[in-house]
């Protein structure tokens, strides 16, 4: 039986990166390798209870939902970065302008929500996953497990962050049926709590 009142609401957003001594490896657990459909294989021990009972009920469904990208070091996510940064970079772009054009694709490290093992990508880092039963199944079922979809096309001034229905974000049962509910992305959900 899932703990409903579970929850974990570490905010990481580009104004709010992980403390330089965050112990990125403090609470992680390996994933069965039957829910992983990438190579990245370690996620937060608690929400990795929730992941695994939502994905057997999506299973048990019969909806294909697999664990493409789970947590991602610093060093991983700084290579993803600079990856992502050079595909910016040409004869009229300074590596500051680069970075900011970038930074909005690709996390710059330390402020991913990858980082901290609560965050999760799903099947395929594609637009077009919104579009797949899979997809349509999250939007269904995800609160009941605590995850919300966390980069919603229409809070992107919000939230700083493309449009991505791939990224499914642990925050506990009652606080995603909530935050669902309401309407709110998680930054504006925080505010709300603190009125
Ligand atoms: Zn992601």
């Amino acid at each position: 039986e899932l703990n409903a009142d579970f929850s974990n609401l570490l905010l990481v957003i580009v104004n709010n990166p992980l403390p330089e001594d965050y112990d990125y490896e403090g609470n992680l657990t390996i994933i069965d390798q039957k829910y992983l459909c990438g190579y990245r294989n370690q996620m937060d021990k608690d929400a990795y209870i929730f992941a695994k009972a939502m994905l057997d009920a999506a299973w048990k469904d019969n909806v294909e939902l697999y664990i493409l990208s789970p947590y991602r070091s610093f060093s991983t996510q700084s290579a993803l970065f600079e990856n992502e940064v050079k595909t910016h970079l040409n004869g009229s772009t300074t590596r500051e302008q680069a970075e900011i054009k970038a930074s909005t694709e690709v996390a710059r490290p330390g402020t991913s929500e990858h980082h901290t093992g609560l965050a999760v990508d799903f099947n395929s880092v594609e637009t077009h996953f919104e579009d797949t039963e899979a997809f349509l199944w999250l939007k269904e079922h995800g609160e009941e497990y605590g995850f919300i979809m966390r980069y919603a096309e229409d809070k992107q001034d919000l939230t700083g962050v493309i449009y991505e229905p791939w990224h499914w974000r642990f925050v506990g049962i009652k606080h995603a049926k909530e935050i669902n509910r309401l309407g709110m992305c998680l930054e504006e959900y925080i505010e709300y709590l603190k009125q």
